[in-house]
């Protein structure tokens, strides 16, 4: 039974108003609702979805979250503390000066993301899989120094089913009303506070998402309705970032850093992550912040089943492959090596104007180390089916591979490294692939793995060797594998490309998630901001790097903290170590 139901008549006709309206039932507008809703509130949540799409991006999330000193953690005697990991962040983060509430919630997130986030997600139900993985470590040792890439156990569907089921098991369930393909488009300012929203019922000829899909395009509109809503205390806005929107990437994209936009863009995000409500706050005089900060990845493949435009997905590709540019040449002196430093793999696959590059390696070794960052390609780890799930670690993936074989356009295979060169070049449309240039590099390489561990000097396989030191990757990376191997066959060929997937920037908030004014830096009243849409926290937490896994963490804590404040009961905030 909703609000509406228990009323009669729905938030916004009559006189009657909800305590606070949530725009976006992503996991950070999930989480807010659920914790208004224990609070005593009412709510209205407002979104342009479908139900079956009800928590956003989160249901398509590999589920990994960064914690620090978890019991997961002390239990593998993995000795991290907030210390180390702050300075890890911070180094990371490169935060510039004026990144003052960047810097805070980076403080408060690190000291307290065991507790108010692994920990209330754990008295939902919540389990991280006991082995914590090691991501982005750096190619220096100078990312995260030890493993908190804490994986959920049943990936981010788990997630959203936990903080969804509590929402409707909520003994106050009638006080919240969920009002899907609604979409907001303004911001209503009354009387010197955001007062509520202007809204759109969407209404479809046809429904673009069959039941159980997720993030489908949407179906046609036939006929829209507007209309207003307003709040008594507070409107929170939680409408992801602006990954789905590629021509407002390409307009923001760090060309200092980067150079021009790639002119093949794939698409990673949320389709409605179209950062229209960013421009909304804009103009009410809320500060939009480093929108030119994204975490976009240079290890995506075109999706073998795609079910949106440019559908992109990010691989976790074989670390035993080695990784060429667009002319067949080994990256180097430094190989890029992917899962080490996904920033630096990407600033080296955009000093190439053509802007992607290949891996090379063989079915053996991708059988072993293939993997897929999302839920879709995990259904033994999403469907929590534990003797499956351990099965495919110990043998490897060989069906995911011909999957990705049979389906995807960036993927080849060849018995020669002759016939994979014309092969890799009629991918690209291009002759950039002399198989003289790829004959020397990857023998050369191979070269090296036959002489013995006594002799290997190649920086890719010192860190082969630290990868197989931890417990969490030493089943999934190959013992020093040759790539032209007759009985590891047969050669397989990826084209990486870039793809947008995660906004860095966003909307600034100090930390009980107010919207923060432009010109003197003061909340503007009745408004918040949590999850992607507010950077993560702070319009930024995360400077200009992540250490990964950091995204969900951040919607659960900032979508508690907004509750928290409209409840005006803030959560203690505590003391960080002193990091200089
Ligand atoms: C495949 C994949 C794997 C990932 N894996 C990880 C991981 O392992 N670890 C990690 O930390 N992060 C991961 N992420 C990132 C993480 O999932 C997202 O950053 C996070 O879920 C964003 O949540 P959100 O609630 O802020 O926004 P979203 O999930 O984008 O939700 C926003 C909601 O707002 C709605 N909306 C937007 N505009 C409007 C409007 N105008 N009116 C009404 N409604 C609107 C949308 O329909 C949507 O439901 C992954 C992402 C993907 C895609």
């Amino acid at each position: 039974m909703s609000a509406s139901e228990a009323n009669g008549v729905p938030f916004g006709q009559s006189e009657r108003r909800p305590d606070a309206i949530v725009v976006g039932a992503g996991l950070a507008g999930l989480v807010s609702t659920l914790e208004l809703l224990r609070s005593g509130h009412t709510v209205l949540l407002l979104d342009r979805c479908h139900a079956q799409q009800i928590g956003g991006l989160a249901r398509e999330a590999f589920g990994g979250m960064f914690m620090v000193d978890s019991p997961e953690q002390r239990r593998s005697r993995i000795p991290d503390s907030e210390r180390l990991a702050l300075e890890d962040w911070l180094r990371i983060a490169d935060f510039d000066s004026e990144d003052v509430w960047p810097r805070r919630w980076a403080e408060q997130y690190v000291t307290r993301a065991r507790d108010d986030v692994g920990g209330w997600l754990r008295e939902l139900g919540v389990r991280f899989f006991p082995v914590v993985n090691w991501a982005e470590r750096g190619n220096f040792g100078d990312g995260n120094s030890v493993p908190r890439f804490h994986l959920t156990w049943g990936t981010g569907k788990a997630l959203v089913s936990a903080v969804w089921g509590a929402i409707e098991s909520h003994p106050r369930r009638s006080a919240l009303e969920l009002r899907l393909r609604s979409r907001v488009t303004g911001l209503l300012y009354e009387d010197g506070r955001v007062a509520g929203c202007r809204v759109i019922a969407e209404r479809e000829e046809q429904v673009g998402a069959a039941a159980g899909e997720s993030l489908a395009r949407p179906g046609g509109v036939a006929s829209d309705e507007s209309y207003e809503v307003r709040a008594t205390k507070a409107v929170v806005i939680a409408a992801g970032g602006i990954g789905g929107n590629l021509e407002l990437i390409r307009r923001e994209w760090p060309t200092s850093e980067l150079g021009t936009p790639p002119r093949e863009l794939l698409m990673g995000s949320h389709y409605y992550a179209d950062g229209a409500l960013h421009e909304q706050v804009r103009e009410l005089g809320g500060n939009v912040t480093h929108l030119s900060r994204m975490w976009n990845y240079a290890d995506a493949v075109r999706h073998p089943k795609p079910q949106r435009e440019r559908h992109g997905l990010k691989l976790i590709p074989p670390r035993s492959g080695i990784m060429l540019d667009p002319d067949g040449v080994r990256y180097g002196p430094v190989p890029v090596m992917p899962t080490f430093d996904a920033h630096a793999a990407l600033r080296r696959m955009c000093e190439d104007e053509r802007k992607y590059s290949w891996l090379i390696c063989n079915f053996k070794i991708a059988k072993r180390e293939l993997d897929v960052s999302g839920s879709q390609h995990n259904p033994h780890l999403r469907e929590r089916r534990i003797v499956p799930f351990l099965l495919s670690v110990l043998l490897g993936k060989p069906r995911l591979v011909r999957h990705f074989l049979d389906g995807s356009p960036d993927f080849v295979s060849a018995g020669s490294l002759r016939e994979l060169a014309g092969k890799m070049n009629e991918v690209t449309g291009e002759s950039a692939i002399d198989v003289d240039v790829l004959e020397r590099e990857i023998g050369r390489y191979d070269a090296t793995i036959a002489r013995g561990k006594a002799l290997f000097n190649d920086d890719q396989l010192r860190r082969i060797a630290q990868l197989r030191n931890w417990r969490g990757d030493r089943l999934r990376t190959s013992r020093f594998q040759r790539i032209v191997d007759p009985s590891a066959m047969p050669l397989i060929a990826i084209r990486l490309q870039v793809m947008a997937r995660k906004s860095l920037g966003g909307i600034q908030t100090d930390l009980g998630c107010r919207v923060l004014r432009t010109q003197d830096g003061e909340p503007i009243a009745g408004l918040y901001a949590i999850g992607e849409a507010a950077g993560f926290g702070g319009g930024g937490v995360h400077g200009k790097r992540s250490l990964e896994g950091t995204f969900l963490g951040g919607c659960v804590f900032t979508g508690r903290l907004a509750a928290a404040t409209i409840a005006d009961a803030e959560l203690p905030v505590r003391i960080p170590p002193r990091v200089e």
